[in-house]
């Protein structure tokens, strides 16, 4: 197997090349280790990498941490019975993005012909909520055509004509004749059969994240969802309302596209707390508005259960999204707003995010069921917003599992 190092010079190496080739390649690798769900893959490894040093200096169990993430819990047991050996392989050779890169960049479009889940079970839902997005935001600017694209990890079963030239791709420059893209092909479905589940494994596709059109004009703005996200709500029986909320919260990425909240490299919006709160909120607006989703309250309830499900712990980081409860609040603050008498009207864009922009500066103080906690928290927010900015401009070092 190729190492880490080999695959970060790869990377290195495919930048000069895209300038000329592929110029979209090598940033767009990069911005999906940063999508939607990096950090709770961090969060879980970093669990299971603690409880095994707890274990084995026989020592007791850690007092549990005020943040406690859903699907950090959810990761660490799907990686449970994964050697280390083959989950460090499994990031080192970049698995989890492989079935995004190929519909993105290999696959030919073919959209009418996009499945939903394992066995297509979402598509109707998930096509359904995007028709209504679309007709809902209409006016407000955005793209007429957006697109939806959904990641398998079957796909890497067809070695010749999907993980080959998925492969090449990507590691290009990395093969010679003592290590072809062959023989990297069959060693990876080697791993891949001793995974739980093996095309399966919900890690391959555990993300969803919104494409901006790029330079290239064969690229189509859409939104791409793996099936290992609606795994994830399936185990938690939350799939009445998760891939709604999933869509959703991606569709609501293509709004800030037009806000220029969401900073883009390659069209691919970059992960911060503010902007995926931003999401969440304008997430829950739209199911819960009777123009939009028009959810009732049971089905909101469950909405803001699915957004806490996907918060992080991981604060210190860039791409931290936002705890369980932040994004819970986040949920709670956009469906209060589409309940609101006075805005029964759809409000425009930057309104909402005015409005937003407010609740926000107070989010670090907010309690289990959205109050504040101090009544100083205004003020204190303020240094802890810089403390953020800082840290957001140091996290950008890193990057790689
Ligand atoms: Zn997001």
């Amino acid at each position: 197997m190729i190492n880490r190092a080999f695959i970060k010079l790869a990377l290195l190496c495919a930048l000069s090349i895209c300038m000329i080739t592929a110029r979209r390649l090598e940033p767009v690798v990069y911005d999906i280790e940063q999508t939607e769900f990096a950090q709770q893959l961090q969060h879980a490894i970093k669990m299971r990498d603690d409880l095994s040093a707890t274990t084995n200096k026989q020592q007791p169990p850690q007092a549990s941490t005020p943040c406690s993430s859903p699907s950090s819990r959810w990761l660490k047991s799907i990686i449970a019975d994964v050697s280390e050996e083959d989950l460090t392989t499994f990031f080192d050779n970049h698995l989890h993005v492989l079935p995004f890169v190929y519909k993105l960049h290999v696959a030919p479009r073919q959209y009418d012909q996009e499945y939903f889940g394992l066995d297509g079970e979402y598509t109707q839902e998930i096509t359904s909520v995007h028709n209504q997005a679309q007709e809902f935001w209409s006016d407000s600017g955005v793209r007429d055509e957006i697109y939806l694209l959904s990641a398998h990890g079957s796909d890497l079963a067809d070695r010749h004509d999907k993980l080959v030239p998925t492969l090449e791709l990507l590691f290009r420059n990395t093969y010679d004749s003592d290590y072809t893209v062959y023989d990297h092909a069959a060693d990876i479905q080697e791993l891949i059969t001793r995974l739980p589940g093996g095309y399966n494994f919900p890690l391959l596709t555990f993300n969803a994240f919104a494409t901006d059109e790029m330079d290239d004009e064969e690229d189509d703005s859409s939104i791409i969802i793996g099936d290992g996200y609606f795994q994830f709500q399936q185990a938690l029986g939350m799939d009445s309302e998760g891939p709604e909320y999933a869509h959703a919260h991606e569709f609501s990425h293509h709004l800030q596209f037009l806000l220029g909240v969401s900073d883009t490299q390659s069209g691919i919006a970059q992960v911060a707390k503010k902007s995926e709160l931003l999401a969440d909120a304008f997430s829950a607006y739209f199911l819960a508005h009777d123009q939009g989703g028009n959810m009732v309250s049971d089905e909101i309830s469950n909405v803001h259960s699915v957004a806490f499900s996907l918060g992080d712990c991981v604060k210190s980081s860039a791409g931290h999204h936002g705890t369980p409860i932040q994004r819970r609040c986040a949920t709670v603050w956009g469906a209060e707003l589409a309940d609101d008498r006075e805005d029964m009207d759809k409000i425009d864009l930057f309104e909402f995010q005015n409005r937003f922009d407010t609740w926000f500066e107070t989010v670090d103080d907010l309690s289990d069921s959205c109050q504040h906690l101090h009544s100083a928290a205004a003020s204190r927010s303020y240094r802890i917003l810089s403390f953020q900015v800082m840290t957001l401009l140091i996290g950008g070092f890193s990057v790689l599992l």
